[in-house]
């Protein structure tokens, strides 16, 4: 980042953007909500006791004898508990009668290609594979890579091994084998499961040979379990064995050993929207408890008649969370999806809405962009009246997004909870409660009962309304990482070294004047222009305020005489023509939003924004563009040919002032 302009007094993080809408819970929904506002008096009065009720959600062999043990920056929670993961997602429903109610409507991405499992088909499925994972020599602790596409034998697999206690390291199934083999090395797994490939965009694509390259140059892994999905041809090894061979002639029966609280349940690396992916640890009982509470608080669950929906993929901690741990530890019954939201059509995920009755549907920002791209007429064929709640997690969502969401696919009536939370933090921290909060369009707004973070200044003070900083988190939180895999001190310098006793979630935030938090992008994103902080996020939400713009990515480039000017790279909508005066509206569109400071320098209108496969935009690779450097490390990139046609616009796009 540049060199602050000497003598200029500078605010961690300026706030710009003013939003005046809000829109109250409806009346139904806040007077049958699971949790009221009390639950915040409750958890500020007696933050531990809040969580023990929450964990007394859980079944548990042996209950914990310490609620907390912090020996700061270690968390240990529930010590001396007892549990099973696996137990609490799946056999405790059906010992309670409930082993015909449905746990997964599967949906293949081929049309007619679905499946249904009940908690008992999910029982059976999971004893047989732990019963396989025991034939096949793994036990307790040791690691197991997870390669797969998003069929019903990921997360059985998942709990499979929560279930003997083995812990699961799942690679999305995007990633190349050179990505696949640096986390099977950095875990030390020694067995992968993968597919034969999965559908995606209308054809099969493979997964084995990526695995195979991978495991090539991985000694320590003694097999590879593979599940036939699309019968493509493969390859085979000695170290192959196919699920339909070892696991379906495996008894249905397993008991499931209890576990501590602190054992690990997984390690999961977080998206490389940054940099380097760090191996995040996290361990049973706590997560569990967090999980589960706020899957039952934020989306209000019920889980006899509601029929949930998150789209993120399982290889996410979204997945993890919220469509595999959260969720079956409710009971509740959820929709998976294989596929894209364009195949066959672009109506698809809105006919899966359609015929599923989904009354909960939990998405990201960039997909809601890209259903803004594509139009309102889309959604509009389709009867979406069972929608009661719906949620944005994984970059801030621009108000104009909130607000097209909550009306062209909420029909106006739905709360949208924008739910902000990491990979690190395991389960959601801050958020609005749907029965509860007046929420605001962009704005992440409180921190959940029992949660206590803050927006602090470069000295780690609370700002004061109105401010802007950085987020940090003040006390320890049940579902919290409790280390990088193998890496204490990168865990203590990453989180722990910029606050004194406070958690650096690395993101930027303000708190407006009603004391309610905004998420404003990434620290290192923020941009410096003559003295004034600026987020990303404030001046894209601008431009994609404008009728002309879908979409919108912005960096700050060093510039001679502010320190930083702002670029901008803006995708147009469907219908917008890319006129020569284009840039100049734009300009004056943010300048008029946010005030002058905040006028971009250029305007690039680019096809396709740098992304990862997680779907974030990847500003640090415009930086690069921006300032005319070789572009950096492109590893988790979803598509590498998109700095190209980027790089194209370039020579066109000379200083506009
Ligand atoms: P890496 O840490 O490797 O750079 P990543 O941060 O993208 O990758 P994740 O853990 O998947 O990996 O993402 C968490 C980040 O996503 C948060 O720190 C924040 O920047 C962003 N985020 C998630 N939810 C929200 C939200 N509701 N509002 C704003 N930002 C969000
Ligand atoms: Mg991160």
């Amino acid at each position: 980042m540049a060199p602050e302009t000497p003598g200029t007094e500078t605010q961690a993080l300026s706030n710009l953007l003013q939003e005046s809408r809000r829109f109250a819970p409806p009346a139904d929904l806040a007077s049958s909500a699971n949790v009221t506002s009390a639950a915040y008096d409750e958890a500020a009065a007696d933050r531990l006791g809040f969580w023990e009720r929450a964990a007394d959600r859980l079944t548990w062999a042996k209950r914990w004898d310490t609620t907390l043990e912090w020996n700061p920056p270690f968390a240990k929670w529930f010590t001396g508990g007892q549990l099973n993961i696996a137990y609490n997602c799946v056999d405790r429903h059906v010992e309670a009668g409930r082993g015909d109610k449905v746990a997964y409507h599967w949906e293949g991405e081929p049309e007619g290609d679905s499946r249904t499992l009940t908690y008992a088909d999910l029982q059976r499925e999971v004893n047989k594979t732990a019963n396989a994972l025991t034939e096949l020599g793994v036990g307790k602790g040791d690691r197991v890579a997870i390669y797969m596409p998003m069929i019903p034998e990921l997360p059985i697999a998942m709990l499979a091994c929560a279930r003997i206690g083995a812990v699961h390291s799942v690679v999305f199934g995007g990633f190349s084998a050179t990505a696949l083999k640096s986390r099977i090395d950095d875990a030390d797994a020694k067995l992968v499961i993968t597919a034969d490939g999965g559908y995606r965009r209308g054809a099969p694509s493979a997964l084995k040979p990526t695995v195979d390259e991978a495991v090539a140059e991985c000694p320590q892994i003694e097999h590879v379990l593979v599940v036939r999905r699309t019968n493509q041809e493969i390859s085979t090894y000695d170290r192959d064995v196919f699920w339909a061979d070892i696991v379906e002639r495996q008894s249905d029966q397993h008991t499931a050993e209890p576990h501590e609280a602190e054992d690990p349940l997984f390690i999961l690396y977080t998206s490389g929207t940054t940099g380097k992916p760090k191996g995040i640890l996290h361990t049973s009982g706590g997560y569990l408890t967090q999980t589960s509470w706020t899957h039952h608080a934020v989306f209000d669950l019920k889980p006899e008649t509601d029929i949930y929906w998150c789209t993120a993929d399982i290889g996410w901690v979204t997945g993890h969370s919220y469509i595999v741990y959260g969720p079956l530890a409710n009971g509740a019954t959820s929709v998976i999806y294989e596929g894209t939201p364009d195949t066959p059509h672009r109506g698809r995920f809105w006919e899966i809405v359609q015929k599923y009755k989904v009354t909960i549907l939990y998405t990201a920002p960039t997909a809601i962009r890209t259903f803004m791209k594509w139009g309102d007429d889309i959604p509009a064929k389709f009867d979406m009246s069972s929608l009661r709640i719906l949620g944005s997690v994984g970059e801030p969502i621009n108000p104009e997004a909130y607000v097209w969401y909550r009306e062209h696919i909420g029909a106006s009536r739905t709360p949208v909870v924008d739910t902000w939370w990491q990979t690190e933090t395991g389960a959601i921290m801050i958020s609005p409660l749907p029965g509860v909060t007046s929420a605001k369009p962009g704005a992440a707004m409180t921190p959940l009962p029992g949660i206590v973070a803050d927006v602090v200044d470069d000295q780690g003070h609370s700002v004061p309304n109105g401010g802007g900083g950085y987020l940090a988190i003040r006390e320890p939180w049940p579902s919290m990482l409790r280390t990088i895999w193998g890496d204490d001190q990168r865990y203590i310098d990453t989180y722990w070294s910029r606050f004194e006793g406070m958690y650096f979630a690395g993101d930027g935030a303000k708190r407006d004047e009603d004391g309610d938090i905004w998420l404003l992008g990434r620290v290192d994103d923020v941009m410096l222009v003559s003295g004034h902080n600026i987020s990303t996020t404030e001046v894209e939400s601008a431009l994609v305020s404008h009728p002309k713009v879908a979409e919108a990515a912005v960096v700050g480039a060093t510039d001679p005489v502010t320190g930083q000017a702002i670029v901008s790279f803006v995708i147009l909508r469907g219908t917008a023509e890319e006129g020569a005066d284009i840039a100049t509206e734009l300009r004056n569109h943010v300048a008029k939003t946010l005030g002058p400071i905040a006028k971009p320098r250029q305007i690039l209108v680019v096809p396709e924004l740098p992304k990862t496969r997680s779907g974030k935009i990847m500003r640090r690779l415009l930086r690069d563009v921006a300032e005319n450097r070789s572009v950096g490390d492109v590893t988790t990139l979803a598509d590498s040919t998109v700095m190209n046609l980027i790089a194209e616009k370039l020579p066109s796009a000379k200083s506009e002032d």
